[in-house]
């Protein structure tokens, strides 16, 4: 790896990617990404990868359509690539949310998002087997769906080398020393020089922040997914499914099966980055089954193929942090993905890097994601709690 660069990503997840990739397509050649296991190896290779637009909040609703309209084009820009599964998805919800919902589905249409509201007659139509019980109110929206998150991360990759930037796997960073504008990055292999450095560490974002000299307000949860094989029988699931009323989120697999977790309000798990259980919990496996049969009766009988824990990185509002540093004009942060940012990373990652190339973002104004707002009374509201934002 040459001995300087403008500027230095920590992390090769999909917001260190992405930040990557973007700072190569303004033109930013010398661009190194350290990433210490392999790509998409932290949080961004154990999501589900939901492509939802139901946001509550104006940033999050313009950075979604915004990547959205990125994986629709991602073949043309990347040789025919094609990471995005666009099925449709369903937001099924219960009758204490109604009054909230007719408000979002109304600030939803007002930004451009393609979703109405559907009838639950026509929800179990699109939805063959639902059961119907505690469903208020559904949402549709027929452009979203699901990502390979590991393709995608390998996609941006690859395209930002052939921009001329460096990618270097199995290379830690293990410290930064800062002299004015002037970083050094050391790793096992030499140090390098950066005129820039960027923390997108992902669960080890608050440890890199603490080599940036900040104390970054983050916490990890342990996050539990299973696929589940369903009887040959069943009617297949076509579409992506939140489903409030039953705190799960429901999807079709690439491979025929069904991916299902859980959603909010629910305990955090908190555990260090580097030791805790990777394996889904067999309670969890039986838990999850069960609501999966009381939702989809047919699918009931499902075995569970798979299942895996991964990490939430949290913030106190359960939106990122994407900014530069108030302790170092030279450093920026992508941090704080609160369980639902792969879907957001095509343009945070954008937004990051014409803030650090042209001085501010101009795809998105991304100053309500800015990290002094927690001291400054502007966190961001949910109107719905947790990761739905
Ligand atoms: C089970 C689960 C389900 C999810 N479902 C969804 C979903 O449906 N939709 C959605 O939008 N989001 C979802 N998320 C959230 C989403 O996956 C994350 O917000 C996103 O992937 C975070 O990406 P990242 O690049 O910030 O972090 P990561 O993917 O964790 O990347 C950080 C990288 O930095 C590397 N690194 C750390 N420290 C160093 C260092 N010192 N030197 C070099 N490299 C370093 C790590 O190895 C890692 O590869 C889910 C998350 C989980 C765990």
């Amino acid at each position: 790896m040459s001995k300087t660069a403008d500027a230095v990503i920590i992390g090769g997840g999909a917001l260190g990617a992405s930040v990557f990739y973007h700072l190569t397509r303004l033109g930013m050649r010398d661009v190194a990404l350290l990433e210490k296991g392999e790509l998409a190896s932290g949080s961004t290779g154990d999501s589900a990868a939901f492509v939802r637009q139901h946001y509550s909040n104006e940033v999050s609703i313009r950075l979604v359509r915004k990547s959205l309209e990125f994986f629709q084009a991602f073949p043309d820009e990347f040789d025919g690539a094609e990471v995005f599964t666009s099925t449709g998805w369903l937001f099924l919800v219960p009758p204490e949310a109604a009054d909230v919902f007719d408000v979002n589905i109304a600030r939803l249409r007002d930004e451009g998002v393609k979703t109405w509201p559907i009838s639950v007659e026509d929800a179990a139509e699109e939805l063959p087997g639902l059961n119907t019980d505690g469903i208020a109110r559904v949402a549709f929206e027929p452009e979203s769906g699901y990502v390979d998150p590991g393709a995608m991360v390998r996609a941006l990759a690859s395209k930002g080398e052939a921009n001329g930037g460096e990618v270097r796997l199995r290379s830690p960073a293990t410290g930064i020393a800062a002299n004015g504008n002037a970083n050094t990055v050391s790793t096992p292999g030499g140090d390098v020089e950066a005129r820039v450095v960027v923390n997108a560490a992902g669960p080890w974002a608050g440890e890199v922040g603490r080599w940036m000299g900040l104390d970054l307000p983050l916490e990890l949860s342990r996050e539990q997914d299973i696929v589940v094989r369903p009887p040959a029988d069943a009617p297949k699931l076509r579409r992506c499914v939140s489903n409030m009323v039953d705190r799960t989120y429901i999807r079709p697999t690439a491979d025929g099966n069904v991916l299902i977790g859980t959603g909010h309000p629910k305990e955090n798990e908190p555990v260090p980055a580097d030791s805790y259980r990777k394996e889904a919990d067999e309670e969890f496996a039986r838990e999850t089954s069960r609501l999966l049969g009381r939702r989809f009766p047919a699918l009931g009988g499902s075995a569970v193929a798979h299942g895996w824990a991964g990490l939430y990185t949290i913030t106190p509002d359960w939106n990122m942090i994407l900014d530069r540093s108030p302790a170092n004009e030279s450093h920026y942060l992508a941090v704080g993905g609160s369980g639902h940012s792969f879907k957001l990373a095509p343009a945070m990652g954008q937004c990051l890097a014409e803030m650090i190339v042209e001085g501010e973002a101009r795809t998105v104004d991304i100053s309500p994601l800015r990290a002094g707002r927690f001291d400054d009374g502007a966190a961001l509201r949910s109107t719905y709690g947790g990761n739905r934002a």
